[in-house]
């Protein structure tokens, strides 16, 4: 079993100073050493197989780096410099902080406990933060190494920084403008998204609509969403009544999505009846509404045709897949729609997204409903791209922060909707 790197830095901090202090003078030239050569090691942890001779890879690591740094002729920084365009960035601001010899050792002990949260990240924000934070590259160069769009550099950044910052305890400290004002608690953007969909259709409940509105405010990312969502929605066509319909709107840079199903239900006003005698609450026996899909994706929350909440718990079947049963809800209409927003996970075993090759960003999605449905698909792309080819759908819908690829049709019970498109940036 491989120790967590934290683990490492503590127990061999000592005697890796001992080993960079034969080949300089000067303390504070083998202290900056021994920070770099954590920063490697860090870096090319993952390729360390356990084999009892975590020293002896150190060394080498460690004599690598005396050996490039000692020949050059200036001396080497400490690689945690800030990015340009990460000025204003909290963690970039704690990590360069520190002009006294007190706050310096504070931030030498700081780094290893930054380093300790960057390891637990995952593996896409970890390697984000290796390349902007511990490499100083720019968002376009880590998406340049990364292949993958800016947009999901600075979202994964964004991220990760907030994670970071819940590590070490400093959520507060940075974040002052989180905290209330007005006496509306801002909530935060993972707390916000399920009602973004809603928010754009123009149904909350005004208690929350005006949290969503005071939140967007103050987040772009979060504005940029809703916006685009007021713009794409009046454009979206639903099946006539019943016949089952469906949406589905990714944000595959944020791994974000909203997924709407509408349903007919023929005997809602009995459903309605016991509902009311029930007090919205569905006994355990009866699955009204329910749906499965695999643990890459996780619901953050459902919502009616009139944006009422609907309390629709996941748990896990043996097979370890999701299943969703709606345990309470305020009312049943005659088409009932079940509007979902879902987080994936950033997982090598997603099927869907944007991947990149030679320059060119290539989308890809299907959707299976084994039944006759009217079903669309919308994959969010940055507002600049260009040259924009459907090779399976029906076009692109500008809506300002951002364009949607779409496919829109009706489907019969044997048939797949899918979604395929390229384009460039820049
Ligand atoms: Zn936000």
């Amino acid at each position: 079993m491989k120790a967590p790197f934290e683990t490492v830095v503590e127990e061999n901090t000592a005697w890796l100073f001992a080993l960079v202090r034969k080949h300089t003078d000067r303390r504070e030239t083998a202290e900056d050493l021994v920070q770099e050569i954590w920063i490697r090691a860090f870096r090319v942890y993952d390729s360390y197989c356990e084999d009892g001779r975590l020293r002896h890879w150190l060394s080498r690591i460690a004599l690598n780096h005396i050996r490039n740094t000692v020949s050059r002729a200036a001396p080497c920084p400490v690689s945690l410099d800030v990015p340009a365009d990460g000025e204003n960035d909290p963690l970039s601001t704690f990590l360069s902080a520190g002009a006294s010899p007190e706050e310096d050792y504070l931030r030498s002990e700081l780094t290893a406990e930054v380093l300790a949260a960057v390891a637990k990240l995952p593996e896409a924000q970890r390697q984000v933060v290796t390349f902007r934070y511990l490499d100083g590259l720019s968002v376009e160069e880590t998406a340049k190494v990364m292949q993958i769009p800016k947009g999901t550099v600075k979202s994964k950044t964004h991220y990760a920084i907030d994670e970071i910052r819940k590590q070490l305890g400093l959520e507060d400290a940075v974040r002052p403008e989180k905290k209330k004002r007005k006496g509306v608690s801002i909530m935060e953007c993972k707390e916000m998204y399920k009602y973004l969909f809603m928010y754009a259709m123009g149904k909350l409940p005004d208690e929350i609509r005006a949290a969503v509105a005071e939140h967007l405010k103050e987040c772009k990312v979060c504005d940029d969403i809703a916006a685009a969502l007021e713009k794409l929605i009046p454009t979206m066509v639903f099946a006539e009544e019943g016949v089952m319909s469906h949406y589905g709107i990714d944000f595959f840079d944020l791994n974000l999505s909203y997924v709407g199903v509408r349903t007919p239900v023929p005997d809602y006003e009995e459903r309605n009846r016991l509902l009311e005698e029930w007090n919205g609450r569905i006994p355990d026996d009866q699955c009204w509404f329910e749906c499965g899909h695999n643990d890459l994706v996780t619901t953050i929350g459902t919502f009616d045709n009139e944006g009422n909440e609907i309390d629709y718990p996941v748990y896990k079947t043996v097979e370890k897949n999701c299943r969703h049963k709606a345990v309470s809800m305020k009312k049943v209409y005659p088409d009932m729609w079940l509007h979902d927003c879902a987080l994936s996970t950033d997982s090598p075993d997603v099927w869907w997204g944007i991947t990149k090759e030679d320059h060119v960003y290539h989308g890809s999605t299907f959707n299976y409903f084994g039944g006759h449905v009217k079903s669309a698909m919308y994959v969010a792309i940055p507002a600049n791209a260009k040259n924009i080819r459907i090779n399976r759908g029906n076009g692109v819908i500008d809506c300002g922060a951002f364009k949607f690829a779409y496919v829109d049709r009706y489907v019969a019970e044997d048939e797949q909707l899918a979604l395929d498109f390229t384009y460039t940036l820049d």
